[in-house]
């Protein structure tokens, strides 16, 4: 059936459910698992699985039995059931834990509308998932249908991004987008289009992962009317990729949707050069290209999912240039207190001088990269690109210094501080002296080129 030699998998106990039940997404949803009696029908549940399953205040459990049948029942240090069985660990504090790690809710003007980049917002449709992840890093409402978003927040929210017209971009999440009605995701994306300036829109789910079955021609038919779409799904360990997470890729790429996966850097899990190169090697074999590898977040529940940062880059080290350049993520780290998502990698610039640089390669093959003596920079005021260019309003960032809109970012507090209490004196009246020339807004004249 299928071209990929990816196979299926059903647990002992669902031997005798017909084909058409078990292909069937509402049958998954409504016979999800989440309770020691579930479980105990699969595998052998470890002591402290069972004390987490009875813990008060659990962050929601719920497995589909398609997600279920990919653990091995016989190894209670199975990578797919560490993902979505919680123990005892998760009720561990840590130093440095918090309940919105990426401060989301305090960059949201309205609920659920999460706007931290210049150009781009994340909008948070839905509180529900296919099942739920250990490691959620919105555990603080994911899973509780009570905090879902209602119709007058989805209202604010197209308000908000109908007059933000820097918002080119709508990622949709949740929560899983893809576990809407399919009316109500329907009328999502129509109203998003319906607004000129969002040009694309991309759509976070794990659905493929924990119920491809809903990956059905028809929810196809309705997403590639609504072009351009892309998807990123979030697979974490090869034994999640099967011959019906494959057919629902081939489905999603078919209507146009170009796929990108999203993994959280594991520990137990995935935290392992060898698993992460079979991961990205599987991945691109059903034509899904491998886009961020996540440090696992600082939230609560996710302390024993935790690695060093330096494994993820030694997985990086272990990736690029030893594997196609397709088939290797951006290892990520989501700034705590919510600075947006920080590239982390191995270090391959090794030296320069004022025209050479010095770089390695994966092998430690070490060259010299001779630069140009002469160089006519670019040409700003002749290139429309630059001329028509948006203002993102402080959000230029390290650009910003770059391009000369301003000489220095300064810490919250750098000018008192530097003050020293004292107070105007005569060599303090003179502001304009620390005016950078061809700097900044205040400034009038462009300097020429540096003389020689
Ligand atoms: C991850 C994220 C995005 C999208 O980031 P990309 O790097 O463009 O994929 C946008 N907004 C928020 C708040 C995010 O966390």
């Amino acid at each position: 059936m299928t071209p990929y030699p990816f196979s299926s998998k059903r647990a002992p106990v669902y031997r005798d459910v017909p084909d058409e039940q078990w292909n069937n997404w509402r049958w998954q949803l409504t016979h999800r698992l989440n309770s020691v009696d579930d479980f105990a029908q699969v595998i052998q549940l470890t002591e402290s699985e069972r004390q987490a399953l009875q813990a008060s205040d659990l962050f929601r459990v719920d497995i589909t039995p398609y997600f279920v049948s990919l653990i091995d029942p016989d190894d209670p240090d199975d990578p797919v059931r560490k993902q979505v069985i919680p123990t005892a660990d998760e009720i561990q504090p840590f130093t440095g834990m918090m309940e919105d790690s990426l401060a989301e809710d305090r960059h949201s003007p309205v609920p659920g509308l999460v706007h931290r980049y210049p150009d781009r917002v994340l909008m948070l449709v839905t509180t529900q998932c296919a099942s739920y992840c250990r490691y959620c890093t919105r555990s603080r409402i994911v899973g509780d249908p009570t905090a879902t978003f209602s119709r007058a927040e989805f209202e604010m929210q197209l308000d908000y991004l109908r007059h933000t017209p820097q918002v080119r971009d709508v990622l949709l999440s949740g929560g899983d987008p893809l576990t809407l009605a399919p009316k109500l995701l329907d009328e999502l994306l129509r109203r998003l289009r319906e607004i000129p300036h969002i040009e694309i829109i991309r759509i976070g789910s794990r659905v493929p992962v924990f119920l491809p079955m809903r990956v059905t021609d028809e929810l196809c038919d309705t997403l590639q009317k609504y072009h351009p779409l892309w998807m990123n799904i979030h697979v974490n360990h090869p034994n999640e990729i099967t011959a019906e997470l494959a057919q629902a890729c081939d489905r999603l790429t078919r209507a146009g949707i170009p796929l990108g996966n999203q993994s959280v850097l594991l520990a137990g899990v995935n935290d392992c050069v060898n698993v992460q190169r079979q991961l990205v090697h599987d991945l691109v074999r059903i034509r899904v290209r491998p886009y961020y590898l996540y440090q696992c977040d600082l939230v609560a529940g996710a302390g024993h999912f935790r690695t060093p940062v330096a494994k993820g880059v030694e997985i990086i080290e272990g990736l690029r240039g030893h594997t196609s350049g397709y088939a290797v993520p951006t290892y990520v780290v989501d700034a705590p207190g919510g600075g947006g998502k920080i590239p982390v990698m191995p270090n391959y610039l090794i030296s320069m001088s004022d025209h050479k640089i010095a770089l390695r390669n994966y092998e430690g093959y070490v060259t010299a990269y001779e630069e140009p003596v002469v160089y006519q920079p670019h040409d700003a005021q002749h290139c429309k690109y630059c001329q028509s260019k948006q203002a993102e309003p402080g959000q230029s960032g390290v650009l910003g210094l770059l391009e000369g809109e301003q000489m220095f970012i300064k810490p919250e507090g750098f000018d008192e501080l530097h003050n020293r209490g004292g107070g105007m004196h005569r060599l303090r009246e003179n502001a304009e002296k620390w005016n950078p020339l061809g700097i900044g807004p205040g400034t009038k004249k462009k300097a020429g080129p540096s003389p020689e």
